[in-house]
């Protein structure tokens, strides 16, 4: 049995934490839980097949990440007996026109090869998507990924940190220095990296989403939203919805929300519910870490620390495989993935 100190209570420090403990080793996490925590702000989707990214490394995690959710979450959802929010009620795609709907159908349908879990991917008439949700605009052609799902990052948090504890492992909440812990620390600090870690330079991007009600209600559970550039929409409740984000580089750390976002997404969330009639209940606002590559990075930063960080825009859906994958790596057992491909330093 091995020892490990976590430092960062995120999806990636969570999920190894959870891993290593459950393969029997001995495990304390430190989470300083600071505000703008990107998994807690998340939106949770999981439906990485409709991205037109092209690195084949960063599609690998995702596909495999996707690809473990269900059993993951079914292992840990009968050992803590708690709800993480994963729900899988298919991923609706919109474009711009139907020409690119067409381009797109055939794109993402092709992906089916090697990822049977996406389940049905079909061309949706207006009368489909209405069926689906009869209050979202019908402006926009769409393509439905049956298996596209959501997450809640902080009930995932929450049942993760249960079941380091039934394994026999410590959550203390409380800020570490990684460069006065003795063993073999885990560095999974998030946007915070940058104090430790000055190769690969982690990033962060303020990411702000903005929380709806939408009269009338419709029935639930709605498929997720993939609208139209980055805009995204989840629904969080029988008839409320988080729509998002927007992506602002920055070097600050200041987590307020600013009015000029919430008018943006609101005239955006107007664009996809035009006949519906939205209330404002709130926005919450995350740090998205990443790296110049937008590829996470995997690998050693001195002999003793092993950072994991850069998670980006797809780090709830990667996290949960990365932890499985970086334990089984830390304690010398085979891995379904090659971890030295992503310790590109
Ligand atoms: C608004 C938003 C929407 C998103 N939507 C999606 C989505 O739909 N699908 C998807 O797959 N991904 C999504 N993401 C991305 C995903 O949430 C992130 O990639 C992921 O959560 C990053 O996890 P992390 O553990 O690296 O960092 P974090 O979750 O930020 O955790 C880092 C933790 O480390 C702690 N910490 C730092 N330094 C120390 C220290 N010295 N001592 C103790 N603790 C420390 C911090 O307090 C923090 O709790 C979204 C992100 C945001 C912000």
């Amino acid at each position: 049995m091995h020892t490990f100190t976590v430092i960062g209570g995120g999806i990636a420090g969570a999920s190894t934490a959870y891993h290593l403990a459950k393969l029997g080793h001995g495990v304390t996490v430190y989470d300083r839980f600071d505000e703008g925590q990107a998994t807690s702000a998340s939106a949770g989707i999981i439906c990485p097949w409709t991205s037109q990214r092209r690195n084949k490394k960063w599609y690998r995690l995702v596909h495999e990440g996707a690809r473990y959710y269900p059993s993951f979450i079914d292992d840990l959802e009968r050992l803590t007996e708690r709800q993480t929010g994963y729900s899988k009620n298919g991923a609706i795609c919109m474009f711009k026109d139907k020409h690119i709907q067409q381009l797109a159908f055939e794109r993402i349908s092709k992906k089916k090869e090697t990822a049977p879990e996406m389940g049905e991917v079909k061309m949706l008439s207006d009368v489909d998507q209405r069926s689906l949700n009869p209050f979202l605009t019908s402006s926009y052609p769409s393509v439905f990924v049956e298996g596209g799902a959501q997450i809640n990052g902080q009930q995932l948090l929450t049942a993760l940190r249960e079941g380091i504890s039934h394994y026999g492992g410590k959550w203390i909440q409380k800020e570490v220095d990684p460069e006065k812990v003795e063993g073999i620390v885990i560095y999974a600090a998030g946007a915070w990296g940058r104090e430790l870690v000055r190769e690969p330079r982690i990033q962060h991007q303020k990411a702000e989403l903005l929380h709806i009600e939408v009269t009338p209600a419709t029935h639930h559970p709605t498929p997720v939203v993939m609208g139209l550039g980055p805009m995204y929409i989840v629904p969080t409740g029988a008839n409320t919805y988080a729509i998002g984000t927007t992506h602002e580089d920055t070097e600050s750390f200041d987590v307020q929300s600013s009015e000029e976002s919430k008018k943006y997404l609101l005239e955006e969330a107007k664009k996809y519910f035009p006949d519906s009639s939205l209330a404002i209940k709130g926005m919450s606002v995350g740090l998205r870490p990443f790296t110049r590559d937008s590829l996470p990075y995997l690998g050693w930063a001195t002999d003793n620390i092993f950072v994991i960080n850069g998670l980006g825009s797809s780090g709830l859906t990667a996290g949960p495989v990365i932890g499985r994958e970086v334990a089984a790596y830390l304690t010398n057992q085979a891995t379904a993935i090659q971890i030295e491909d992503y310790a590109y330093i």
